[in-house]
C-alpha cells in the first residue's frame, strides 16, 4: 500500500513523538505519520538508576500506542531507504510513503559488534552495561554481589549515548562499594577513549576529584578492542604519543559503554552527511534544516546537531524543528526567520547515591544553567531532580507536547 503525509516523522523515541505532539498543539489539522517499528517505548535515562539498584526496569518501559497522539497515523514498520529528491521513503515490509516535509529521528545505533568478543560476553559472567534493557538489571546484580576484586568500566573513543553516562554507572558503583565497606577491596578502573573526563574545564576538574574520593585509576585516549571472556581480560588500544600499545586489563566486573554511530540504513542514504564514518544526518546545526534537502528536518541522536546525544539536547531542539518547519511549511525562507538551537545539552552527573554535578553547556562548552545555582558543586537537590521529578516529567509533559 502506498501512502502520502504532509509530515512524516521517521522514529517514535524521545524527539519522534515530542515533536509530533508539540507539532499538533499549533495546529491539529496537520496531516502527520510516525514510522516506528517499536511497540514498546523506553526511557532510556532510566537504565542508569536501573544499573544503580535505584529504579526497576519495569518502569522505564510503557506502551507506544499510549503515547502516539491520536491524530497521527501510526505506520508500525521500519524505514528502510530514503530517495529524497521524489520525497519518498521505502520501509521494510516494501511499502512506498511520499511526503511533504520529513523529520528524522530514529536514534543511534549502538555498536556492540565494534569490539571483539563483546557481544557472546555480554549479561554473563560479570560482563554488563547499561546501554540495553535486557541488561541493565545485571548491571545492578553484579554490583551488588560484587566482594572485591577488578572492576572494569569503558567509555569509547567517538560518540556515545548520554556522554556521561559510563561514569554515572562507576560512580555508583564505587559508592555501593563504600557503603558496604569494600572499596578499599576494590580496585576499579575507568579507560576512556577521550583526553579527559568531560569536555567542560570547571566540571572536568570536579569529577578529577571524585575519581580521587573513590581511589578510582584513569586511563586515557583508551579504546576497548576485545573481551575475552574465558579469561576475563578487556584488551584496549591505547594512544601513546604518536604510536598505539595494546593493554590488556583483568576483569571480576566488566561494564561497557559501546560506541553509537547513526543506524545503518541512514549511514547508507543520501540523507548522511558524505564521507562521515558515523554517518549522522547532515543538517545546519542552528536551524535542524537538512543542508542538502531543505524540506528535511532532522534532531536527536541521529541527527549532527552536536556531539551530546541526550534527551536533554532532544528537549531544546523540538521547539526549533517545530517553529521552522511550520514556518518552512508558510513558506517562509529559514535564513530570514530562523529559530536557533544553541548546542545546549544538559549531563546530571551522578558522583554517588544521592549526588548530582547537574553540567549544562553549548557547543562551545559554556555553561547554560537552568537553575540559578553554582553547576561545579555535588548537590542532593539535583538527586531529588533527578530521581523523582524528571521520570513523571518525560511521560507527562514532554512526550505530551507541554515542554
Ligand atoms: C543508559 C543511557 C542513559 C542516558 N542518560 C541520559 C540522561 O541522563 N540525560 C539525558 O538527557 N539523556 C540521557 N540518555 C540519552 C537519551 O535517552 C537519548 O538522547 C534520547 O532518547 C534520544 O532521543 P531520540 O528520539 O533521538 O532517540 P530514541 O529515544 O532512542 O528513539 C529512536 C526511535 O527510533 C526508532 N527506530 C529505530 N529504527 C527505526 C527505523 N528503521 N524506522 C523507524 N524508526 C526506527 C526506535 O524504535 C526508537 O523508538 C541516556 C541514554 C542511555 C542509553
Amino acid at each position: 500500500m502506498n501512502e502520502h503525509h504532509q509530515i512524516l516523522i521517521i522514529g517514535g523515541g524521545n524527539a519522534g513523538i515530542s515533536v509530533a505532539a508539540q507539532l499538533l498543539r499549533r495546529n491539529s489539522k496537520l496531516d502527520i505519520a510516525i514510522v516506528e517499528p517499536s511497540d514498546k517505548h523506553y526511557y532510556q535515562p532510566g537504565w542508569t538508576l536501573v544499573g544503580g539498584g535505584v529504579f526497576n526496569i519495569n518502569d522505564t518501559v510503557r506502551n507506544e500506542a499510549d503515547y502516539i497522539p491520536p491524530q497521527v497515523k501510526w505506520i508500525k514498520d521500519g524505514a528502510d531507504k530514503f530517495e529524497p529528491e521524489k520525497n519518498l521513503i521505502i520501509t521494510k515490509s516494501g511499502e512506498q510513503i511520499t511526503y511533504n516535509f520529513l523529520i528524522v529521528c530514529c536514534g543511534a545505533q549502538l555498536n556492540w559488534n565494534a569490539v571483539k568478543g563483546l557481544s557472546e560476553a555480554l549479561g554473563k559472567n560479570g560482563v554488563c552495561s547499561i546501554y540495553r534493557f535486557d541488561i541493565a538489571p545485571y548491571t545492578y546484580e553484579c554490583i551488588k554481589n560484587f566482594t572485591g576484586g577488578k572492576v572494569v568500566f569503558t567509555q569509547p573513543a567517538g560518540f556515545n549515548k548520554c556522554g556521561g553516562a559510563p561514569q554515572k554507572i562507576m560512580y555508583l558503583a564505587a559508592d555501593n562499594f563504600r557503603k558496604r565497606g569494600i572499596l578499599e577491596k576494590s580496585d576499579i578502573s575507568f579507560f576512556t577513549g577521550k583526553p579527559g573526563l568531560l569536555r567542560v574545564k570547571e566540571i572536568n576538574e570536579v569529577l578529577l576529584k571524585v575519581v580521587k574520593r573513590y581511589g578510582i585509576r584513569v586511563t586515557y585516549q583508551a579504546t576497548l578492542i576485545e573481551v575475552r571472556s574465558k579469561t576475563r581480560e578487556a584488551v584496549f588500544e591505547v594512544i601513546k604519543g604518536d604510536g598505539k600499545e595494546q593493554v590488556t586489563a583483568q576483569y571480576d566486573m566488566l561494564h561497557v559503554s559501546p560506541l553509537a554511530s547513526a543506524p545503518d540504513f541512514i549511514k547508507n542514504s543520501p540523507l548522511a552527511v558524505k564521507d562521515d564514518p558515523f554517518g549522522w544526518v547532515d543538517i545546519n546545526r542552528d536551524t535542524l534544516q537538512h543542508n542538502r534537502y531543505k524540506n528535511v528536518f532532522s534532531l536527536g541522536d541521529v541527527s549532527n546537531a552536536g556531539d551530546t546525544k541526550t534527551g536533554a539536547a532532544v528537549h531544546k531542539q523540538a521547539p526549533v524543528v517545530v517553529k521552522n518547519l511550520l514556518a518552512a511549511i508558510e513558506r517562509k525562507s529559514l535564513t530570514e526567520l530562523p529559530d536557533k538551537y544553541n548546542g545546549y545539552t544538559s549531563c546530571p552527573l551522578i558522583t554517588g547515591y544521592g549526588k548530582i554535578v547537574l553540567a549544562e553547556f553549548d557547543h562551545d562548552n559554556k555553561f547554560l544553567p537552568t537553575f540559578p545555582l553554582d553547576p561545579t558543586k555535588e548537590r542532593y537537590s539535583m538527586w531529588l531532580l533527578i530521581r523523582y521529578l524528571m521520570p513523571w516529567f518525560y511521560w507527562n509533559r514532554i512526550l505530551k507536547g507541554k515542554s
